[in-house]
């Protein structure tokens, strides 16, 4: 059997995090492992838990952090209320029009903050 290269994707600080971005990559079909929970997992959180590590095969590192990016973009950046090119009123929070699909462009919004 041949073992796949496996490279770290991110480091998280809980558990909660590593299981979320682990969920998140399985759902889109990518084999995620979850490194430095090993040991006291109820205990790890309380002081200062070693870093925890989201592993991915190398195979499929370009595509998780794309889902990754997507994840932490929606997070951290809040969706106003906005109305899709197909007319609807999308309520705030959605990055989906619940109408026809279409993605939330933050591009097409008054705001253009360049990094
Ligand atoms: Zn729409």
């Amino acid at each position: 059997m041949e073992e796949k290269p496996m490279v770290r994707l991110l480091v998280v600080e809980s558990d909660v995090e590593a299981n979320f971005f682990k969920g998140a990559l399985e759902d889109n079909g990518i084999n995620a492992m979850v490194k430095g929970l090993d040991g006291s997992a109820f205990g790890a959180a309380l002081d200062g838990p070693d870093a925890i590590e989201v592993y991915v095969y190398s195979d499929d590192i370009e595509e998780s952090k794309a889902i990754i990016m997507d994840l932490l973009d929606e997070d951290g950046d809040e969706i106003p209320a906005w109305t899709c090119a197909c007319g609807e009123d999308v309520d705030e929070g959605f990055g989906v029009c619940w109408a026809c699909g279409a993605d939330y462009d933050a591009s097409g919004s008054v705001e253009s903050e360049s990094e």
